[in-house]
């Protein structure tokens, strides 16, 4: 086993539940960014006679998705037989790359995978070239988007971690309030050496997870200033 450093993006760091899990980086085949973290291979999961498309249970697996939704599709399937997707699209281009038959997305049994729409990476152990983590993921238009996980109500602002899922941001202020948000971009622009008008937070998956996309850097120069200024 190699030594990994705190620096280092691997499946390990990203584990939810202790090292013991093993953890799937699924990527958009088409653009590269990062679609889907599961604790199974694609690959064994059953497939869908319809259309292909691989069938992941959650109520057994993980799926943590980062897609945007794509609205809800009817499909004809044999005599008088209406199938209803809700799809989702990879976030970096748009294309469709799941779809679910429950519009809540928290409560639905299966997430079906599109045949051959993801592709897996195995996670890079070697910290001299650690590829730069899906958290970091290049946009179209040069933009580049970062997944930040907020720990709000610290004693200043820092960076304390960078892993395969997001970059872990310290800020001051509580979460929930503006001036977190505010907060976070002042020093995002120091650490980024970037203006405010380079910049724009949006919202995350939850209240603490915010995503930022800046502008005129390379997902690997943000990855490489992000882990200058890594304080644990
Ligand atoms: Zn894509």
């Amino acid at each position: 086993m190699p030594k990994r450093t705190t620096h280092t993006y691997s499946s390990e760091d990203a584990a939810p539940d202790g090292p013991e899990s093993d953890l799937f980086v699924y990527y958009c085949k088409h653009c590269g960014s990062h679609v889907l973290i599961t604790d199974t291979q694609l690959q064994k999961m059953p497939r869908r006679k319809t259309d292909r498309s691989s069938v992941l249970d959650k109520q057994k697996y993980l799926a943590r998705l980062n897609i945007s939704e794509a609205g809800k599709v009817l499909l004809k399937r044999g005599e008088g037989k209406l199938e209803k997707q809700f799809r989702m699209a990879c976030i970096g281009c748009g294309l469709f790359v799941c779809y679910r038959s429950e519009e809540d997305l928290e409560s639905a049994t299966f997430i079906y995978v599109v045949d051959a729409a993801l592709s897996s990476v195995a996670a890079e152990t070697n910290p001299q070239d650690a590829p730069v983590p899906p958290c970091i993921s290049q946009l179209e238009g040069g933009l580049v988007q970062v997944a930040i996980e907020v720990e709000d109500r610290a004693q200043r602002s820092a960076i304390t971690r960078v892993n395969a899922d997001d970059v872990r941001v310290a800020v001051a202020a509580p979460a929930a309030r503006g001036e977190a948000n505010n907060e976070l971009l002042e020093f995002m622009g120091k650490v980024l050496s970037l203006r405010l008008s380079q910049m724009t937070l949006q919202r995350g998956w939850n209240s603490k997870s915010k995503l930022l996309v800046v502008e005129d850097l390379s997902a690997r120069e943000v990855y490489e200033k992000l882990l200058e200024a890594v304080q644990p």
